[in-house]
């Protein structure tokens, strides 16, 4: 049962055409065949949901087309799709409809469909503008392609388009770096998702040598030259890993920080309800199969407990630069020694801030907010 009357949604898109060598995510080779199957295991998912008794009670917020790469949708289905989430729930009239679209998957005419079917923000994954970076990470576009998918999607009306960019990255200076970024905000997108690369279990380089790595050093002065560049061209710094214009921060991901609630759909898709957190199973094949015999295809089941609850609220609110209320905190800490030493000396370090009636991290603490994280489990 949920606990409030607003909830999200995550559809996972599970294929693409190559998979990257940093990618870890849960990904399967597209094929159209599968695809058919998917989407049809995807609408009979929300048909299942709909039959709770709650169903009628939560308005749909948000929904968030997440992958693999989603923008291997044809928009009739991406339709499709919405359209079962319409029968199934309520979703709100302004509701934030967000999907995940990688440069050579896109051109206007498939823009204008996303768009004509709902479509409400785009999430781009340009992840450089440097052609050689670009090959090295296994992508499948170039910068011009990058380029012209931001382009394609401004002509076909998107007012709402977030930039997926990398740093960290084999032979990847600072110069390099400093390029991307500089081209890439003066495309002006509306929201920015810097990520540091992570050698990830589950990916290629996961498991091998990577040759090329920068040092730490140039890797922090590559957060840096972002959170400087982006900061003097109006963007908010609102989440360790996201930037965004004034009334563009993600509503979809502001969810997940505060603990919101969400359904989620697809492969390997992950929900939250109430105190339970589930996931479907991984494999497409099995996915499906579940679906078509009549069963929810959910493999993992966790009910957090309190203590689980408020590390939890404890941390996602950290991540973002509205931080936690500060009487939450201090009540939190009440009792517990060693967390509030930890907090002080947070504090003392300049990781750690009080503005108003809130406690969050500064800029310098997102930067070793891993770090500080690990003391809060
Ligand atoms: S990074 Fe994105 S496009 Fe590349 S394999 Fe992973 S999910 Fe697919």
């Amino acid at each position: 049962m949920p606990r409030t009357r607003e909830i999200g949604v995550y559809v996972h898109v599970p294929f693409c055409v190559k998979k990257c060598y940093y990618c870890a995510f849960n990904t399967a080779p597209h094929d159209d065949e599968a695809m058919r199957r998917y989407v049809s295991a995807v609408r009979s998912e929300i048909a299942i949901a709909a039959r709770a008794g709650w169903a009628s009670d939560v308005a749909v917020a948000s929904v968030f087309f997440g992958g693999g790469t989603p923008s291997l949708l044809h928009p009739d289905d991406l339709a499709g799709i919405l359209a079962s989430l319409g029968r199934a729930f309520v979703v709100a009239p302004d509701a934030e409809i967000t999907i995940e679209c990688n440069p050579e998957s896109v051109t206007r005419p498939k823009f204008e469909a996303y768009r004509a079917s709902g479509v409400t923000r785009v999430s781009l994954g340009v992840q450089s503008l440097d052609d050689a970076i670009l090959l090295t990470l296994g992508r499948l576009h170039g910068s011009t392609g990058a380029r012209r998918a931001f382009e394609a999607a401004r002509a076909a009306g998107c007012d709402n388009v977030s930039v997926d960019l990398m740093y960290g990255l084999p032979d990847q200076d600072g110069a390099a770096w400093r390029r991307t970024v500089g081209a890439v905000l003066d495309w002006r997108p509306d929201h920015l998702s810097p990520y540091g690369l992570s050698l990830d279990a589950g990916s290629v380089w996961g498991s091998t040598e990577v040759p090329g790595l920068p040092p730490e050093d140039t890797v922090v002065e590559q957060y840096w030259t972002l959170a400087r560049e982006a900061r003097a061209r109006g963007y908010d710094h609102y989440e360790i890993s996201n930037y965004a214009r004034p009334g563009f921060r993600s509503r979809h991901n502001l969810g997940y920080w505060r603990r919101g609630e969400y359904l989620a759909f697809g492969p390997g898709a992950c929900g939250f309800l109430g105190d339970v957190r589930w996931g479907n199973a991984k494999p497409v094949a099995r996915y499906c199969g579940e679906i078509e015999a009549g069963r929810l295809p959910i493999e993992t089941f966790e009910r957090l407990d309190t203590g689980q609850a408020l590390a939890e609220r404890l941390i996602l609110g950290l991540r973002t630069s509205d931080g936690v209320p500060r009487e939450w905190l201090a009540a939190r800490l009440e009792g517990d020694r060693r967390l509030a030493e930890r907090v002080a000396s947070w504090r003392a370090a300049g990781w750690l801030l009080d503005e108003r009636d809130r406690v969050r991290l500064t800029e310098a603490g997102f930067l070793v907010s891993d770090a500080l994280f690990v003391d809060l489990l």
